[in-house]
Order: structure tokens, then sequence, then C-alpha cells
């Protein structure tokens, strides 16, 4: 009988603006896997419900939303683009309002039984690479390779706020930081599945690397 081969699984975790998804897009090409931005189905989740005018403690709504929620994922000239229900959500995703948004709706254990149970099927028998706040811990806890990837606060807003800049956003510094800050205590301290380093993830800070070198350290600890 033929040994099937198990197909490969990265966890990428950490705190907001810690760059895990530019990191994780080119590993994951170089590595030739499927790459998941689950972070991104949250934001859909965000943006459809304020678009509808759902409020986040109105569980029948969210129910119904859920029940007919369709997000699809579509690479074109080499940008991943995010459809839901049929629109293309992936510039209104990325809104600061979406930012400050989202982590009321993830918290929300309904959304994220659904966006697991999601996240897991689009995984089953391929290989591939996720980012997000409980891939290590809850979505792939069999990963074989797990990395939390995290840097200094202010080196993280330092990088998002370079990013805002690239697109034409003006940029409060002061404030910045406190969004990440409050960002990330919210995804920490939620009930259902935190933002948490998995046991046997391996902790990666980036504050004194390129992003080259993060790509490297962690395609070469893969290749290994
Ligand atoms: O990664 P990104 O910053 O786009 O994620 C947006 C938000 O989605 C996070 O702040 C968090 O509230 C939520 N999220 C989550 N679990 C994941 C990925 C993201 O709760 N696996």
């Amino acid at each position: 009988m033929t040994e099937q081969k198990k197909s490969l699984q990265i966890a990428i975790d950490g705190p907001a603006g810690a760059g895990k998804s530019s990191v994780a897009k080119v590993l994951a090409r170089r590595l030739g896997c499927i790459y998941l931005d689950t972070g991104a189905m949250y934001r859909a989740v965000t943006w459809l419900a304020m678009e509808r005018q759902v409020a986040f403690d109105d569980m029948d709504g969210m129910k119904q939303l859920l029940d007919t929620l369709q997000l699809e994922f579509e690479e074109a000239d080499g940008v991943q683009r995010l459809y839901c229900n049929g629109t293309d959500v992936t510039e209104a995703i990325r809104t600061p309002e979406i930012s400050a948004n989202v982590s009321a709706v993830s918290m929300i254990p309904l959304v994220r039984e659904e966006m697991v149970a999601q996240q897991q099927k689009i995984a089953a028998g391929c290989d591939v690479l996720m980012d997000g706040r409980d891939i290590g811990t809850t979505v792939l806890p069999d990963a074989q390779y797990k990395f939390f990837l995290t840097a200094s606060l202010a080196e993280r807003a330092r990088r998002r706020a370079l990013e805002l800049q690239q697109k034409g956003v003006e940029v409060d510094m002061e404030q910045l930081m406190q969004d990440i800050a409050l960002r990330d205590k919210k995804d920490s301290s939620r009930e259902v599945s935190p933002l948490k380093q998995a046991e046997d993830a391996e902790c990666i800070d980036t504050s004194d690397l390129s992003f080259d070198e993060v790509v490297e350290k962690l395609f070469c600890k893969i290749k290994k």
C-alpha cells in the first residue's frame, strides 16, 4: 500500500502590523503553497455587517449574514483579490474604519466558528500557509511549522504608517500606535481563540530585521 504524502501546513500568527501578511505572501510563492489571509476574511465579515447595518450584538442578524456569506479569493496580476458575495472588497476592507471595528466582530463565537470551518476546509488536502491570530492554536493545530511574528509597537506602527503613506493616507503616529495597541488588547483578551503564541510555535522578533531577512529566515527554517 502506498503511503499518502502529508500536506504541508505552515501557521504564522502574531499581533497587528508585524508584517505577517507581506512575509506570508512571498514565502508561500517561494514554497509553492496556497496562501490564505485569514484576517481578510474577518475584515470582509465586518465590511458586510456594516454595509447591511447589522449591529454586532444582533446575533440573529449576524447568523443570517453568515448563512449566506460567500467569500472567494482570486489571484489577478499577482494580487490576491477577495470577493464577498460577488463584490470585490480587496480595498474596502483595508480602511481605518474596518480596522477599528474588526476586533468586535472577530470576537463573536458564531463568526469564529464559521471562519475556522471555512479555513480548515480550504486547507484540507493541500499545501497551505495561513496567517492570522489563532492559526497555530486552533485552525491548524497540527501544522508542521508554526511561527509567531512580532515586533515592538513603535516599529509595527512605523511599518503600518509607511504602508498608509504609500497609499496617500495621512498618518498621525500617536493615534496609529494607540489604535494598534487597542486592537491587540481586544484580540488577546477575547474568550474564544485569542491572539496567543502556540506552545510549539517559534517566536521571531522582527524589530531589527528587514523584510527580506524575515522571509529568508523562515524559508531556511522550513527548508531545513
Ligand atoms: O491580520 P489583520 O490585521 O488583517 O486581521 C484583522 C483582524 O481580524 C484582527 O485584528 C483580528 O481581530 C481578526 N483576526 C482573528 N483571527 C485571525 C485573523 C484575524 O481574529 N486568524
